[in-house]
């Protein structure tokens, strides 16, 4: 199989091709594999009969191999991707004071966006009142509820940072521990910088094997569209619509939450504090959101995430493979939307009265909750109980909501991953490492879209 880049075209036969024959590029292709999934699990849940065929064959068969292989796949990059990047980075970059103000001002933008986030959230939720005339009985009742939050150990503050520094480096890359993992590339990519030429072959080996990566990924994006559609069929199979009548109003507050969030305050940022156009970065960054909603996983985005940002808008690789990692760790702000309207839904539904002090100790805890959230499924329910427990809500709340989580924990994750690139474009911008024309060509990083592949 032999893969070919049509950035990188050289060979005179190629450049007349995308005049004559318009093929369709990765967005597009992703977008129609998400309707199609949609549309063919609720076919699937509706109108095929249960049985063998549909739920071994199909649903847990078919759909969950190719859809958990392709999360599997972009999941394998990610550590190998993030320690290499972010090593070539730092020692690109060198001088330590420029690493520590991009990572003062990327940690400022995360925390701030972050409470934002959270207070959007607070108002939506009050001006709907989803708790508000909602029959309990009719909830369905997610039975796992209690196992999972079961399994949350609470993790202090001092202990999270303490954790940032890993005791085994090994061991933190073997378990995918992203925080640690950071930190030791840094370290690292800071020495290549200062021991210059004495750690030339190091430096050149992190580089190619760094290329090594990011040509691993254009490869796997070229099958994104089986993996969401197989992906979308299965969670749509199993879930149909039955259980989200009851929890309507509560799904349209956090939507309606994101949707806030994402086309005012992102956008806001983008034009005040990057100088850019805030509809060019959608049009750009839109499959990136479809493929995070798709696996409802960070982690498993950020490959394409700096992908995208490299080849689209003109992004420093050496700012985002760093900003990007950390703010698929820390930076959740689709999840404390969803945990800020959780909490009126509760406080309505069981008639636990909340005060502008209890209005506040949302917006800090659920700022550090999403801090502690692991860019992967279904977190943001966990560490929402430490949300609950600071206003005194009963942990019965999160068993309600988790029968209908799947849907919100997908499109939180693509309100995530945005204001990860949000801030990074902010912060490239503002430090002179984003390239405006790039940013501003509407064809720039076609090839991200048009990996071909050629079967010999
Ligand atoms: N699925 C989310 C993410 O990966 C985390 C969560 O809110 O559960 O970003």
């Amino acid at each position: 199989m032999e893969i070919t880049n049509h950035l990188e075209k050289t060979e005179p036969e190629n450049t007349e091709e995308p005049k004559k024959r318009k093929k369709l590029g990765l967005t597009s292709r992703i977008f129609i594999a998400l309707i199609l999934g949609m549309i063919c699990g609720v076919v699937f849940h509706y109108l095929v009969p249960e049985g063998f065929v549909r739920d071994t064959v199909f649903v847990e068969g078919i759909f969950y191999v190719i859809g958990q292989g392709f999360i599997r796949l972009m999941q394998m990059l990610v550590v190998p991707l993030v320690f290499c990047s972010i090593v070539c980075g730092a020692a690109s970059i060198g001088d330590t004071k420029t690493l520590g103000t991009v990572g003062v001002k990327t940690l400022v933008f995360y925390i701030c966006t972050t409470a934002i986030a959270v207070a959007v959230a607070l108002t939506v939720a009050n001006l709907i009142n989803p708790g508000v005339g909602v029959d309990m009985s009719s909830i369905l009742v997610d039975t796992s509820a209690s196992e999972k939050l079961g399994q949350a150990e609470e993790v202090s503050v001092v202990d999270t940072l303490l954790g940032i520094i890993p005791t085994n480096p090994i061991d933190s890359l073997a378990s995918g521990d992203m925080l640690p993992v950071i930190f030791f590339a840094l370290f690292v990519g800071i020495i290549i910088a200062i021991l210059g030429r004495k750690a030339e072959t190091v430096h050149s080996f992190f580089e190619q094997f760094n290329d090594i990566m990011m040509q691993m990924t254009s490869m796997i994006m070229v099958v994104a569209p089986f993996g969401v559609f197989c992906l979308l069929s299965r969670t749509f199979a199993n879930i149909g619509f039955d259980a989200f009548l009851p929890m309507v109003k509560y799904m349209v507050s956090v939507l309606g939450g994101l949707v806030i969030h994402c086309l005012i305050v992102y956008m806001i940022l983008l034009a005040v504090f990057a100088r850019v156009n805030p509809i060019m970065f959608l049009k750009k960054f839109v499959s990136v959101m479809a493929f995070a909603f798709s696996t409802a996983t960070s982690n498993a985005t950020i490959p394409l995430n700096i992908e995208t940002l490299d080849k689209k808008m003109g992004v420093d690789r050496r700012i985002s493979s760093f900003t990007i990692p950390l703010g698929a760790t820390i930076n959740m702000d689709g999840t404390a939307i969803m945990q800020g309207v959780a909490v009126v839904f509760t406080a309505q539904l069981f008639g636990v009265p909340l005060g502008p002090v209890e209005y506040a100790t949302v917006i800090a805890t659920a700022t550090l909750a999403s801090i502690g959230t692991a860019g992967v499924p279904s977190v943001g329910l966990i560490t929402l109980s430490m949300v609950f427990n600071s206003v005194g809500l009963p942990l019965e709340g999160i068993a309600l909501i988790m029968g209908i989580d799947r849907i919100l924990d997908m499109a939180r994750t693509a309100v995530n991953i945005t204001g990860d690139a949000v801030v990074t474009c902010v912060v490239a911008r503002q430090g002179g490492r984003m390239d405006k024309a790039v940013f501003d060509d509407p064809n720039a990083g076609k090839d991200v879209d048009e990996v071909k592949v050629q079967m010999s």
